[in-house]
């Protein structure tokens, strides 16, 4: 049985780059044995993570992540059950916040800013398979 768990939080002020790239080593280091795949968000102080994979796999990961020192305010935005992946090729892509178009996030909400706690999970959502259609991941595998 597949799940989709969405959820947003916001990082600590003393996350910095080294820091984020740590965090993305775990993904890609773990994920692969748990079956899991997603992306993660982080701009402006705010992460937004979406994973994908068996259901007993993803809760634990998601027990483990809301424990994690490194952000606060961890809320859980989505959960479903699903038929197949729509992040399959990613361990954990990241999204390129260079490249993406600040017009994209005016699209989904009041303000050009990644605020995830004040839209409602499916239009994160929407946001996230428009960055995924027009190529704004990277950090494939
Ligand atoms: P341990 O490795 O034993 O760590 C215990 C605690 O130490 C952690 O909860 C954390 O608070 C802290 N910690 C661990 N590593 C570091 C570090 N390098 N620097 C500072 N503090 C640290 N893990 C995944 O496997 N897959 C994911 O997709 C994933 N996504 C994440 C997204 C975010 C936004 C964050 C903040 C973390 C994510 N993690 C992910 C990491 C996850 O929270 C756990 O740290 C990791 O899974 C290891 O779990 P563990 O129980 O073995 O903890």
């Amino acid at each position: 049985m597949l799940v989709r768990l969405m959820y947003a939080s916001r990082a600590l002020p003393t996350v910095d780059q080294e820091a984020l790239l740590a965090i993305l080593r775990q993904c890609k280091n773990r994920n692969p044995e748990q079956g899991i795949t997603g992306v993660l968000c982080y701009s402006d102080g705010i992460f937004l993570q979406v994973l994908e994979g068996g259901r007993s796999a993803v809760n634990a990961l998601y027990n483990r992540i809301v424990a994690d020192t490194r952000h606060t305010q961890v809320e859980l935005m989505t959960y479903s059950e699903i038929g197949e992946r729509r992040f399959a090729g990613w361990s954990m892509g990241q999204v390129n916040m260079a490249r993406l178009n600040r017009a994209l996030l005016l699209k989904y909400s009041a303000t050009a800013t990644l605020d995830p706690f004040s839209v409602s999970g499916d239009v994160s959502m929407s946001l996230f398979e428009e960055l995924v259609a027009t190529a704004s991941i990277v950090g494939q595998g």
